[in-house]
């Protein structure tokens, strides 16, 4: 008889959170298949787990997959862990998975902390509706491409970025999204847990002034029929934008206010752009 596939969840930061549940199937599987062992050894070790590991990572997750079909096939249960969080979610997992069902073998859940949904209930945005992206794609164009798809998604979007690529895929989504409401939700579980509620151009300031540091969910706002590409000032010059004010009875200052806010700039840069 074929043995199960487990997939197990497990904590994102915070040891605690892995469940009762996970502990005792850890124990009970024949082998762990692990993204990084060395990583999931420091987990096994806190909880007493002491299992044979196999390792299982993207770059090998075709050649182990079988490895790993056949351990099932010869009546062995197997537990698939990644190195935090939820396996075949931005984790290797998801081809075993269609791998083992095609062989006929039982897939189970064992739920637990997922970065993306942690993200999105800490975001303050709405989560009736919502789309996990993961990673944006890497080429150039793909990830143009990728933005692009995205600008009428009316449903609150979740990423996942690595902190070094943060600053650039801010302004991605800016040039691509408009000014949207964001929230980063940074090291959560962890000593630094932090959730940062902004703009994206307030965002994109921010991390011109600090360097990101950490792990980050980006929850960003859905598609509200107001992005500027809708605008009525979406053809006009910034000069145009504040005559359009000054036409309608504003005096200077608020005109120069109404332009920032439309864009979602600051006044400075307004002044700056009149007076250039
Ligand atoms: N399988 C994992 C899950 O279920 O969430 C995701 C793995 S993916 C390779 C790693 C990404 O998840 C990170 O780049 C970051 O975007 C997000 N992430 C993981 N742990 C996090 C944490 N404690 N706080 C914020 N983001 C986290």
């Amino acid at each position: 008889m074929n043995g199960n596939l487990y997939l197990v969840s497990t904590p994102i930061g915070n040891l605690e959170d892995i469940t009762l549940r996970a502990i005792r199937i850890l124990k009970e599987v024949d082998v762990i298949a692990a993204e990084d062992t060395r990583q999931t050894l420091k987990l096994l070790n806190h909880f007493d787990i002491n299992k044979p590991l196999t390792s299982f990572f993207r770059h090998n997750e075709n050649k182990k997959g079988e490895y790993i079909i056949s351990l099932l096939k010869e009546g062995k249960n197997i537990a698939l862990v990644s190195d935090a969080g939820t396996p075949a979610i931005s984790d290797p997992g998801e081809e075993l998975v269609s791998l083992a069902i095609e062989e006929g073998i039982t897939v189970i859940p064992v739920p637990g902390p997922v970065a993306a949904t942690s993200g999105l209930i800490i975001s303050g945005l709405p989560t009736g509706r919502f789309t996990f992206e993961g990673f944006l794609p890497m080429n150039k164009k793909n990830r143009k491409d990728r933005l692009e798809s995205l600008e009428q998604e009316q449903r609150t979007m979740i990423f996942y970025e690595a902190p070094h690529k943060l600053k650039s895929t801010l302004k991605d989504m800016r040039e691509f999204l408009g000014n949207r409401k964001i929230a980063l939700a940074r090291e959560m579980t962890k000593i630094h847990e932090e959730v940062i509620r902004t703009t994206l151009d307030e965002a994109i300031i921010k991390y011109e002034e600090e360097n990101p540091k950490g792990e980050f969910v980006l929850i960003v706002d859905g598609y509200d029929g107001k992005t500027e590409k809708d605008v009525f000032w979406k053809d006009l010059t910034i000069q145009e934008h504040y005559d359009y004010y000054l036409a309608q009875g504003e005096d200077r200052m608020n005109a120069t206010k109404k332009v920032a806010k439309d864009r979602g700039v600051s006044k400075r840069d307004i002044y700056g752009e009149l007076n250039s």
